[in-house]
């Protein structure tokens, strides 16, 4: 799948110091390949692919942290902005009740999505929905709607499958009316293709019903049919979103990443599931993450970037390497852990931290910061760097000359060991996912 073929090809490059136009060239091509597989529209690829290749070989690259975890980070972020922002409102209409029209293909999950909206309409805004059967051509259509609303204990509207959807539709809104029902919810017909006379219902009770959104049903596991659906929907009845659907099921990320640019509507909510409460505003920057399978790390490139000086940051990675980190070292770092939040809090979000022993033991207090500050200060040269000299004489000598007490003196240099500790450890870790072709 593409999160796969993605994910290979970001562990290949993730690692490297320096990016070449022809490293940035070839990933480029396994990303070219992994979307197109994964049914996204070539044309979507084709402008995904230059954007990327372009902001990778640039200057962005060469002045970041690690270039490798760059390009990584430039992927993601042109992912997300193919998916647009997140929009998961529900628009209102300035007289109630607001019609939404639920379209989309047969199967594609449109009785559901109404259920849940209607389910959501309530739980969240507080609102009143009228569910009405406007679906007279598949059997047991309306019964399906009528279930729902029983579970949800909502009204169903339903003038059986002899009345057109049209007429439904303009009874329903009466009805919504008398009764004070501020939302209309129309479940209306799919077919399994698209076809004239369906898409001329649909304009009718469009032009009827004056809807305020039009929400296009589409289920994700249909790749790149999805596209071609939601463009001929768009086109006819201008639809105001997207709702995708069976999210939750083995499915490619192709439909997302190419139905907002082939329509530029958003996609608005996506269907987790077939209980009435599965449906989730759609977070593109969550589903970009997804696609790439690491969110952790991305964090953490993040926050690093934030706040870590980059030469610094270098250095510190090879020191992290070999394992010769110093006091001076650690007290440099304390002014960029007070930046950057706390120290254990950022070597756990690495890969595979979690399963390193005496993680647990790292945690820096805040408030001893100043402290620690202090008594690192008030070491020699020698003792810095060689910590094992520090006898109970020079400890003593310390505390005081910092301002604090012997115990204090003696949880730091207990600190600075376990953190070396944990330095070994995780550059053999680095260096085993090397040879694995891992993170490196
Ligand atoms: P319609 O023909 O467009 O009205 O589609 P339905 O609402 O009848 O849904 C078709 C099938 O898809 C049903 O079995 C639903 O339970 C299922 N379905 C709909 N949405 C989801 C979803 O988000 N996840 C999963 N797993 N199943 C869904
Ligand atoms: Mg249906």
């Amino acid at each position: 799948g593409l999160a796969d073929r993605l994910q290979q090809t970001m562990q290949k490059i993730r690692g490297k110091g320096k990016v070449s136009e022809a490293d940035v060239k070839e990933m480029m091509r396994e990303v070219r390949l992994a979307l197109l597989e994964a049914d996204v529209n070539f044309k979507v690829v084709k402008e995904f692919v230059k954007k990327v290749s372009e902001r990778s070989v640039g200057q962005e690259v060469m002045k970041s942290l690690t270039p490798g975890q760059q390009v990584v980070k430039v992927v993601k972020e042109e992912l997300t902005e193919l998916m647009g922002g997140e929009q998961s409102q529900i628009a209102t209409a300035k007289r109630p009740p607001t019609v939404i029209m639920m379209v989309g293909l047969q199967g594609a999950g449109k009785t559901t999505t109404t259920g849940k909206l209607a389910n959501l309409l309530r739980k969240k805004y507080n609102r009143k929905p009228l569910l009405v059967a406007a679906d007279i051509y598949r059997p047991a259509a309306i019964k399906q709607l009528e279930t729902l609303g029983k579970q949800l204990n909502m009204p169903v509207f339903s003038l059986g499958d002899q009345v057109s959807p049209v007429e439904i539709a303009r009874q329903a809104i009466e009805k919504a009316k008398e009764e004070h029902l501020d939302y209309v919810l129309i479940d209306t017909a799919g077919r399994l293709h698209i076809d004239e006379t369906l898409m001329g219902e649909l304009e009718e009770i469009k032009e009827l019903s004056s809807p305020e959104e039009i929400f296009l049903v589409v289920d994700s596991m249909t790749g790149q049919d999805a596209v071609n659906v939601a463009q001929s929907f768009n086109d006819t009845l201008g639809i105001t979103g997207v709702v995708l659907t069976k999210l939750d099921g083995d499915t490619r990320g192709g439909a997302a990443l190419s139905i907002r640019s082939v329509t530029q509507k958003p996609i608005k909510f996506v269907g987790m599931g077939e209980k009435l409460d599965a449906l989730e505003p759609f977070h593109p920057e969550r589903m970009a993450q997804r696609i790439l399978g690491m969110g952790d790390v991305l964090s953490l490139i993040e926050k690093a970037q934030a706040n870590v000086d980059e030469e610094k940051a270098k250095e510190l990675e090879k020191k992290f390497r070999e394992a010769s980190f110093t006091l001076d070292d650690f007290l440099d770092q304390l002014g960029q852990v007070k930046q950057m939040g706390p120290l254990d809090e950022l070597i756990k979000m690495l890969p595979g931290a979690n399963k390193m022993k005496g993680i647990d033991n790292l945690k820096v207090d805040e408030k001893q910061l100043s402290h620690i500050e202090a008594i690192i200060q008030s070491m020699t040269t020698k003792e810095k760097e060689n910590p094992e000299i520090i006898n109970a004489g020079r400890r003593k000598r310390i505390a005081k000359g910092s301002g604090t007490t012997v115990p204090e003196v003696n949880r730091l240099l207990k600190q600075f060991e376990e953190m070396k500790k944990m330095m070994k450890q995780m550059s053999t870790m680095g260096q085993k996912a090397k040879k694995r072709g891992g993170f490196g």
